[in-house]
């Protein structure tokens, strides 16, 4: 699409991360299924349902606009999930592994606080009052959950993790 005014920019970034977070749904219950610690496990799945959540506020908000979510692929999120599975296929079950589901998964938690972070500020500029609710309601769940896999890491994984053994 033809970006020239703040409101197709908006539209742009909007697809951009209705796309992104579609990805996620599909990647969060693999995360959760190669994740050992039961409170990092139940961590992911608790944000798989606000993900759907959040596709369904980005729905909304299109909807408002009348726009399609079009077929715009978030590339970052493409890199950022290959990562994360890269992870996955490099390391066996356990809390090693643990840490690096938590830095992949924060690294998209940071991603999506950049994208909402922007989206919220110019849904402000363009007067859409509506919007920026549900735009600042995902980006607060999108800093909790950056929040809760540090506090994670720090309160024990890491810990664990630093104690494991080579296998080789
Ligand atoms: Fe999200
Ligand atoms: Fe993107
Ligand atoms: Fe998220």
């Amino acid at each position: 699409m033809n970006v020239a005014t703040m409101e197709d920019l908006y539209l742009q970034q909007l697809r951009d991360s209705r796309n992104s977070e579609t990805q996620i749904v599909k990647a969060l219950p693999k995360m959760a299924a190669a994740a050992s610690n039961a409170k990092l496990k139940a961590g992911f799945v608790k944000h798989l349902k606000q993900t759907m959540k959040q596709v369904e506020r980005l729905d909304a908000i299109l909807e408002r606009l009348g726009k399609s979510a079009g077929r715009k692929v978030c590339e970052a999120t493409v890199g950022l999930i290959k990562e994360g599975s890269d992870v996955i296929k490099e390391s066996e079950e356990g809390d090693v592994r643990d840490a690096g589901l938590i830095c992949s998964a924060q690294k998209i938690e940071h991603y999506e606080i950049a994208c909402y972070g922007c989206l919220a500020t110019w849904a402000k500029l363009l007067d859409r009052a509506d919007d920026v609710k549900l735009l600042e309601t995902t980006l607060r769940e999108e800093k909790e959950t950056d929040e809760e896999l540090s506090a994670l890491a720090t309160s024990g994984i890491n810990d664990d993790a630093m104690s494991q053994e080579s296998s080789r």
